[in-house]
């Protein structure tokens, strides 16, 4: 699997650091985790267009974990090059009504007319979806957050936690992780209700003992070195502070 950051930022605009999104590609198949706003126009800064996204998982409906799925469903609409392949969305429950009531708001501007959108809630279960494995839990964020775990034919595991608090349902997700990407808000001495901190980080990658720890959604307070070093004292495993279009190979 190859996994590239689209965006390593948060709710708070950056030039540098786009809102939350990757894309995870295995076997010639393309995958969103989580569409912030910025990411469609990295997408496109690696040739890929609306047409080539196999399917999108979110984490949950957070704007900056999701808002850049409305203008790439604008898009799918352009008559001179309309998308033709349905378009499955897996998110947590309590989406589709989510999803049915959004597109309401735009009178319908964005309800495909070539193709289908396909709403799958998953809860806290395994399934396959194209070929890779997909098991979610239930995170401490918000009802409806739930973080993915995707394994290959091979074995390979990476784990996302979209936006969390420590919790050990985390921990359980990212069990012997070949890659495990947590948020990481602020600074510990900074610490928010619901999200993590480069400390916890390093906590639950070291309880998980995970392979590589992959630290991203950094609010500008926590954007520099010291995130490293406060983490390294926690875990003693590979640790990437992510930037935008970083690549990750599992
Ligand atoms: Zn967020
Ligand atoms: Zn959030």
């Amino acid at each position: 699997m190859k996994l590239t950051v689209l965006g390593s930022g948060t709710a708070v605009p950056d030039l540098k650091r786009n809102s939350a999104g990757y894309l995870l590609e295995e076997n010639g198949k393309r995958f969103l985790i989580d569409f912030g706003y910025g990411t469609i126009h990295q997408l496109l800064r690696l040739g890929i267009t609306y047409h080539a996204i196999d399917r999108i998982f979110l984490t949950h409906n957070h704007p900056d974990h999701m808002c850049d799925l409305i203008p790439f469903l604008f898009a799918t609409k352009y008559p001179l090059d309309p998308r033709t392949r349905n378009l499955p969305i897996v998110a947590g429950p309590g989406f589709g009504d989510y999803f049915d009531r959004m597109m309401q708001a735009f009178n319908h501007w964005l309800t495909p007319e070539s193709y289908q959108v396909e709403i799958v809630e998953l809860d806290v279960e395994t399934r396959t979806f194209d070929g890779l494995t997909v098991t979610s839990c239930k995170v401490a964020h918000i009802d409806m957050s739930r973080g993915f775990r995707f394994t290959d034919g091979q074995g390979k595991s990476v784990v996302f936690s979209g936006d969390t608090d420590y919790c050990p349902e985390i921990v359980e997700l990212g069990r012997d992780a070949d890659l495990l990407i947590l948020e990481c808000s602020t600074p510990d001495d900074m610490k928010v209700e619901k999200h993590l901190t480069p400390k916890l980080c390093g906590q639950i990658a070291r309880e998980a003992g995970c392979r590589t720890l992959l630290l991203s959604h950094f609010y500008p307070p926590c954007d520099g070195p010291s995130v490293m070093d406060v983490c390294r004292r926690e875990f003693a495993g590979n640790i990437i502070l992510a930037d935008d279009l970083t690549v990750v190979d599992i």
